[in-house]
């Protein structure tokens, strides 16, 4: 069986009322973060969004898309991150080429902006309710963002690891989550002792996991998990891969061009042709004015 490099492993540990996610990126990271020549902070921050992503679209259903989104008016004015049903992943920022980076770590609010802020959108499908959810960016790391994102937004007990590295192959990514079960009547019930024992234990282990385990590709997610949990057992799920993914296509482009009314496709006409360039894949679709029904002399 071939080895997956980039895959999130969902497991349970149900006796002590604790469930996760095992998520690695190597080659898909690295696609995506050196795709734009990013200073090495943003890099990261992306990477973090990347296996945020991963971790939290893995219940998506057919058509389902997942995203994250930090917003600013700092150095880093747009990144944005999303998984489509299927593992498809994709990403990119938006870096102010004025910017200067001269320290080894910045916040997200140094990055992104003072007032800035970490969206986060579930989109079901066509004919079904869109959800999002938004907070402050906050702390010194994402993860305290993402972190009161969970506690205030989704009432959710969690702990979370991301690690992100440029690794002498590329760029490697690894994370990993515990989230507390809700009980028989809820979260908002009383969990019996029993329980809080067992998501005490759960959240101990957990905190042993070190970067440089989440980021070592020959470390099999399988086994770390088995490394971590043995002791009072670890239910672990089938891997589900991810690979890099546009949804962008000429096609599509060129269908949506020809619903703009004529004139604003005359207006898009530069140097004699129609030219747009997708972020997410850092490639451009151009198309001749007669292919977009419009007259050479335009
Ligand atoms: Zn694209």
């Amino acid at each position: 069986m071939q080895r997956l490099n980039d895959y999130v492993i969902p497991f349970l540990r149900e006796a002590e009322g604790a469930r996760g996610r095992l998520v690695r990126l190597g080659p898909v990271a690295d696609t995506i973060l050196a795709r734009y020549p990013y200073p090495e902070p943003v890099a990261k921050l992306l990477g973090e969004l990347l296996l945020v992503a991963a971790m939290l679209s893995t219940n998506l259903k057919q058509e389902g898309i997942f995203t994250i989104q930090l917003r600013g008016n700092g150095p880093v004015s747009l990144m944005v991150v999303d998984a489509a049903y299927g593992g498809q992943l994709r990403g990119f920022a938006e870096v102010k080429p004025e910017a200067t980076w001269e320290k080894p770590h910045y916040s997200p609010a140094e990055m992104i902006g003072e007032g800035g802020y970490l969206a986060i959108t579930l989109d079901p499908g066509e004919g079904m309710q869109r959800y999002q959810g938004v907070v402050a960016l906050e702390g010194e790391t994402i993860t305290d963002a993402l972190l009161h994102y969970f506690t205030y937004s989704q009432q959710l007990d969690v702990l979370l690891t991301l690690a992100v590295n440029r690794e002498e192959k590329g760029w490697q990514a690894g994370g990993f989550m515990l989230e507390r079960m809700p009980g028989e009547g809820g979260l908002s019930t009383q969990p019996t002792d029993e329980q809080e024992e067992g998501w005490r234990t759960s959240v101990a282990l957990a905190g042993t996991v070190k970067p440089e385990e989440l980021l070592d590709p020959l470390l099999e997610g399988e086994t770390l998990l088995y490394q971590l949990f043995h002791e009072d057992g670890v239910w672990v799920y089938p891997p589900q891969p991810f690979a890099t993914g546009c949804r962008c296509s000429r096609q599509r482009i060129n269908d949506l061009l020809l619903s703009m009314p004529l004139e604003d496709r005359a207006d898009m006409v530069v140097d004699g042709e129609i030219s747009v360039h997708c972020q997410f894949c850092n490639s451009t679709e151009r198309f001749s004015p007669e292919e977009m029904g419009l007259s050479t002399d335009q």
